[in-house]
């Protein structure tokens, strides 16, 4: 509001939009507020002290406030020339999307869905919204609609495809029939995404508070084969494929949970817990030859192939590495409790807890006595994984946990920002 107030009285043009009006509209509290303006990056941090330019491919403005951060964005024009064609560049991502705009209408052209180009002014005359694309139509249809062309809107940003199954998970909208089928045939162009954006938006999907729900539909779109391609393999025909089905409810159901507790999620536990499967299939068809690999093998292999498809940055790797081996540490007959001194300790004993609870009910025993250890264990304070922290801190393979550490966390590693 403070922020709208200050680009009114520098006579500028602002407005909320996006998912907080969309929200306030469905009697749901919003998430985060973001604004639109036709003040540039430059004015607007001229104008608002605490504005910060952010953006790889746009500059967008955060400011912060001790509480919220809000995201201003400037008026953009959709990146269709009128009566002319697209243009693509080697990778397949549209060029000349980076033109501001001058109105809401061109702004509202650029969005994604009809019911996130909702414009609300809070201070006009006691309120205005504006629906230039029928937003307000689909919202009480409950139905979420590309605009523009979804085949062209989905090819222009792959990532809108996940969005999309974010939006009907959480909203429980049904997807509009068009947005349906270009969904429906638009999987592969996933891997035109930066793997690092990939990697962030899964777990957007999948910690959005209704991964359960998310879950099959990202089966349905053939998204989740791009996303977690042996996970899918394991799920489709594998000796491990029951057991796989009720660790990923699971985790699912336990992520879920989580955050509508207001617990803290962790993108590294969340993959770790996913490609446990993989690693339990990959054993069983060893044992059918009659081979064996070592724990660290297994975890090396796996990731490797995970790799190929969204890359993990680093950090996030190093700890989901940690708690995939963990799970062979915690069940050795000679392991002891100076396991919980290291950092990956608590995600990995809740994993453990939820494979015994789910397919491996032979952990059950080993799994309530650590719970024991992790309950008398404070776990260590949100922080990164990575180059330069643990270089002198590893303990045999792990990585050993901070020295000071009493943030009560259950899941510690890091968390999903976006
Ligand atoms: P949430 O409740 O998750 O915050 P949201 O719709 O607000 O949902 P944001 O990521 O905060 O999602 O984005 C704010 C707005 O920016 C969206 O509502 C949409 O209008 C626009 N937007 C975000 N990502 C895209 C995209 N990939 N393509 C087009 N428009 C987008
Ligand atoms: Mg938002």
């Amino acid at each position: 509001m403070a922020t709208i107030r200050r680009l009114h009285r520098a006579n500028y043009q602002a407005y909320l939009v996006g998912g907080c009006v969309r929200d306030l509209l469905l009697d749901r509290t919003p998430k985060d507020f973001d604004v639109s303006t036709d003040a540039h990056p430059e004015q607007l941090c001229r104008l608002l002290p605490r504005a910060r330019i952010i953006g790889r491919r746009f500059p967008i403005v955060h400011v912060r406030t001790a509480t919220a951060c809000t995201e201003v964005t400037t008026f953009r024009r959709s990146p269709h020339p009128k009566g002319g064609k697209l243009q693509f560049g080697a990778r397949g991502e549209i060029l000349r999307d980076r033109e501001y705009g001058s109105s809401v209408e061109e702004d509202a052209l650029r969005r994604d869905f009809t019911v996130n180009a909702l414009y609300y002014d809070p201070l006009e005359d006691g309120g205005i919204l504006l629906d230039c694309l029928g937003g307000m139509t689909d919202l009480h249809r409950r139905q979420l609609r590309v605009i523009g062309v979804p085949t062209v809107r989905y090819r222009e940003d792959p990532v809108r495809m996940l969005r999309a199954v974010r939006f009907v998970a959480s909203l429980g909208f049904k997807l509009e029939r068009r947005s349906e089928e270009a969904l429906s045939r638009g999987a592969q162009q996933l891997s035109l995404v930066r793997p690092a954006r990939l990697f962030d938006e899964a777990f957007k999907v999948l910690s959005s508070g209704h991964g359960e729900h998310s879950w099959p539909l990202l089966q349905q779109y053939r998204l989740l084969e791009r996303l977690l391609p042996d996970t899918q393999r394991c799920l489709n025909a594998s000796p491990v494929t029951e057991e796989a089905t009720q660790l990923i409810n699971a985790i699912l159901r336990d992520m879920d949970q989580r955050v509508h507790n207001g617990q803290t999620t962790s993108i590294s536990f969340l993959y770790a817990a996913l490609l446990w499967p993989v690693i339990r299939a990959r054993q069983a068809m060893l044992a059918q030859q009659g081979r064996k690999m070592s724990s660290a093998q297994l975890v090396g292999e796996t990731m490797a192939r995970q790799h190929e498809s969204t890359h993990i940055p680093r950090r996030f790797a190093l700890a989901i590495e940690d708690i995939l081996r963990l799970q062979w540490a915690l069940n050795a007959p000679r392991s002891d409790r100076s396991l919980a001194q290291l950092h990956a300790f608590h995600a990995a004993v809740h994993l453990l807890a939820l494979r015994a609870a789910s397919g491996e009910p032979e952990l059950l025993e080993r799994s309530a006595w650590w719970r024991q250890i992790a309950k008398q264990t404070p776990a260590p304070p949100l922080r990164r994984y990575g180059r330069g922290v643990h270089r002198s801190g590893r303990r045999g393979n792990f990585r050993n946990r901070a020295p000071h550490s009493n943030s009560g966390r259950a899941q510690t590693d890091d968390r999903g920002r976006r």
